[in-house]
C-alpha cells in the first residue's frame, strides 16, 4: 500500500482546501474595504443603489477565482469520499483466527504509539484497523493492530502517517517472531465496476 502518496494527497487537499478558503474571505473582505469605493453619481436611491451594485461586483469579481478552486477541491473530495466508500472491505470484524494470530504477534500488548514514540506498554484489548476500515482498510492480519482500549479509542478513523507505519514496523523487529512479517497496513482494491 502506498501510504505515502495516499496520505500526502489528503494532506495537500486538506491544506489547499483552508488556504482557499482563507483567500476566499479575504479577497471578499479586500474588496469591500473603503479606499476601493467608487463613487457613485447621481443622488438619493440611485446612488445607494449604485453604491451597492458597485459593491457586489467588485466582491464577485474578487471571489470568482477562489470560488472556482474551492469547488473544484470540494468536489474532489466527494470523489475521494465515495471511492473509499465503495473501497470498503464487506467484512468489518476480525475473525477469531485473525484475532488470536495479531495478539499473539504482539504478545497481548497494545502496539501503538505511547509518548516520545514509544510503545504503549498496557494490555491490548482490541484489534484496530490500521488503515481504517472507513477509508477501504482491509480485516486482514496484515492490517490489524493490537490496541489497548484506551489508544483504540483515541486512533479514530484518521489515516495513519508514513511515519507512524514506519515506526510501528521498526518496533515490530523487536518482538516479532521470525517465522512473522512485520508489515503493517493495508487497503482494498477499488471493486470493478
Ligand atoms: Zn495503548
Amino acid at each position: 500500500m502506498e501510504l505515502k502518496r495516499i496520505y500526502w494527497t489528503r494532506q495537500t487537499l486538506k491544506m489547499a482546501y483552508i488556504a482557499t478558503t482563507v483567500w476566499l474571505f479575504a479577497s471578499a473582505v479586500g474588496a469591500l474595504t473603503p479606499g476601493k469605493a467608487v463613487t457613485a453619481d447621481g443622488a438619493g436611491i440611485s446612488a445607494v443603489t449604485g453604491v451597492l451594485r458597485g459593491m457586489l461586483d467588485r466582491v464577485l469579481g474578487a471571489a470568482a477565482v477562489p470560488s472556482l478552486i474551492l469547488v473544484v477541491l470540494i468536489i474532489v473530495a466527494a470523489i475521494i469520499r465515495s471511492q473509499d466508500v465503495r473501497r470498503r472491505d464487506p467484512i468489518r470484524r476480525f475473525s477469531r483466527q485473525q484475532r488470536r494470530e495479531g495478539m499473539a504477534r504482539a504478545a497481548g500488548v497494545c502496539e501503538m504509539e505511547a509518548r516520545f514514540r514509544r510503545r504503549c506498554s498496557r494490555p491490548a484489548e482490541h484489534g484496530d484497523h490500521f488503515y481504517p476500515w472507513s477509508k477501504g482498510g482491509s480485516t486482514s492480519l496484515r492490517n490489524f493492530v493490537a490496541a489497548c482500549a484506551r489508544c483504540n479509542r483515541g486512533k479514530g478513523a484518521r489515516i495513519p502517517s508514513p511515519g507512524q507505519q514506519s515506526r510501528i514496523e521498526r518496533r515490530r523487529r523487536d518482538y516479532v517472531t521470525p517465522a512473522g512479517s512485520v508489515a503493517v497496513g493495508e487497503r482494498q482494491p477499488l471493486p470493478r465496476v
